[in-house]
């Protein structure tokens, strides 16, 4: 926490705005509008997938649609698919960033189109671990099939590509808040919208989809996803803090990849080009199998010092829950980042000393 987000909680039980909406969620929309780069166009939500499941919606996706989504990435970028009816169709990532391969993306919809006679719906790439996914070249294929690109970026507030805020260069871009994430509202997400009718009506959406008359009416299906008033004023406290936690994520980033520089094996995952500014929401690493060690090794290791490590994500199209899922391949990119590749402490409170004594572990391990 930053400072201030009990005082703006404290003005929500003040004012008895203790409810979806309120002065809160109106000031954490427009601190999140412009640091993002979209004024005015920010819906804020419950959850991150929610705001991919309204995105979803207001896309049109429904049952029997196909939607192309990462294979290598969390669960919550594909479960609003089928919430929808929908299928996803996974694709796999290339070696720059881990995301979303632009080729194996045309190859897919190209292969999609014969096999069922129609395009997917949409596209989901995902910025994993912070890293901008090659969103010039996956909005060039999705410009020459004519699809619409919904962007996760829920581990990427902060990241730019060219200097362009992530979130912004799909037609909807969802962001997370949850405790997990760069910056928490305990549990919260938003919506970035192509404008300011599209915002209206994913708040529409958002709030059990009622008309506007005197009586409760509904002409389509609503959703209750809005951020509570509540929530919303950690969220503008929070904003105090979003850039020192991406400052401090960088810094952390750049202190494990200096002292894990000499290591045999061990590779610090890095921006492929200057174009790329990750946030480094997570340091992560991938461990050479020459090191006779497996990431899960050295995870049980570093545990017994007291020291929390993660495996990568496990790929979509290897999770039962997927099984019969179409799956288009690049050759076992993100299969072997998730057989090579460990998640380090990252936190924006880990102190140098902390980075420190993580990176000596690690090379205890290996050693
Ligand atoms: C956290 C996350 C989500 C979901 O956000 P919630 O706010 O937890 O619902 C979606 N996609 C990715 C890649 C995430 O990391």
């Amino acid at each position: 926490m930053g400072g201030t987000e009990q005082h703006w909680v404290n003005e929500a039980f003040r004012t008895g705005w203790v409810v979806p909406l309120g002065p809160n969620v109106d000031e954490f929309e427009r601190l999140l509008g412009d640091y993002i780069g979209a004024p005015g166009r920010v819906v804020a939500l419950s959850a991150g997938t929610a705001a991919i499941h309204l995105g979803l919606v207001m896309l049109g996706v429904g049952a029997g649609d196909e939607v192309v989504c990462q294979s290598f990435t969390f669960s919550a970028s594909a479960n609003p698919v089928v919430y929808q009816g929908a299928t996803p169709v996974f694709v796999g990532s290339e070696k720059d960033t881990w995301n979303m391969d632009p080729e194996a993306l045309d190859a897919c919809i190209a292969d999609r189109e014969r096999k069922t006679g129609r395009k997917p719906k949409a596209i989901i790439p995902v910025h994993l671990y912070g890293m901008p996914a090659k969103m010039n070249e996956i909005l060039e294929v999705a410009c020459k099939w004519d699809i619409p690109v919904l962007e996760d970026a829920a581990e990427a507030l902060g990241s730019e590509l060219d200097g362009r805020r992530c979130g912004t260069y799909g037609v909807y871009g969802a962001l997370s808040f949850n405790g997990n994430k760069i910056i928490t509202t305990s549990g919260g997400g938003a919506l970035v919208c192509p404008d300011a009718e599209a915002a209206a009506r994913v708040k529409f959406y958002a709030t059990q989809a009622r008309e506007n008359r005197p009586y409760y009416y509904h002409e389509v299906t609503g959703y209750n996803y809005r951020m509570s008033n509540v929530c919303a004023g950690i969220g503008v406290g929070q904003m105090d803090v979003l850039r020192p936690h991406v400052e401090r994520r960088r810094e952390i980033h750049a202190l494990y990849s200096r002292l894990l520089a000499d290591t045999p094996g061990v590779a610090v995952q890095q921006n492929p080009s200057a174009e790329f500014n990750s946030n480094f929401w997570l340091s992560t690493i991938i461990i050479d199998p020459e090191t006779g060690h497996t990431p899960d090794e050295v995870r049980v290791a570093l545990a017994n010092e007291n020291i929390e490590t993660r495996l990568l994500w496990r790929p979509m199209h290897m999770q039962p829950v997927f099984a019969d899922a179409p799956y288009y391949s690049t050759g076992g990119v993100e299969e072997k980042l998730f057989e090579r590749g460990l998640c380090l402490p990252s936190g924006s409170i880990l102190t140098d000393d902390d980075i420190r004594r993580t990176a000596e572990a690690i090379k205890r391990a290996l050693g």
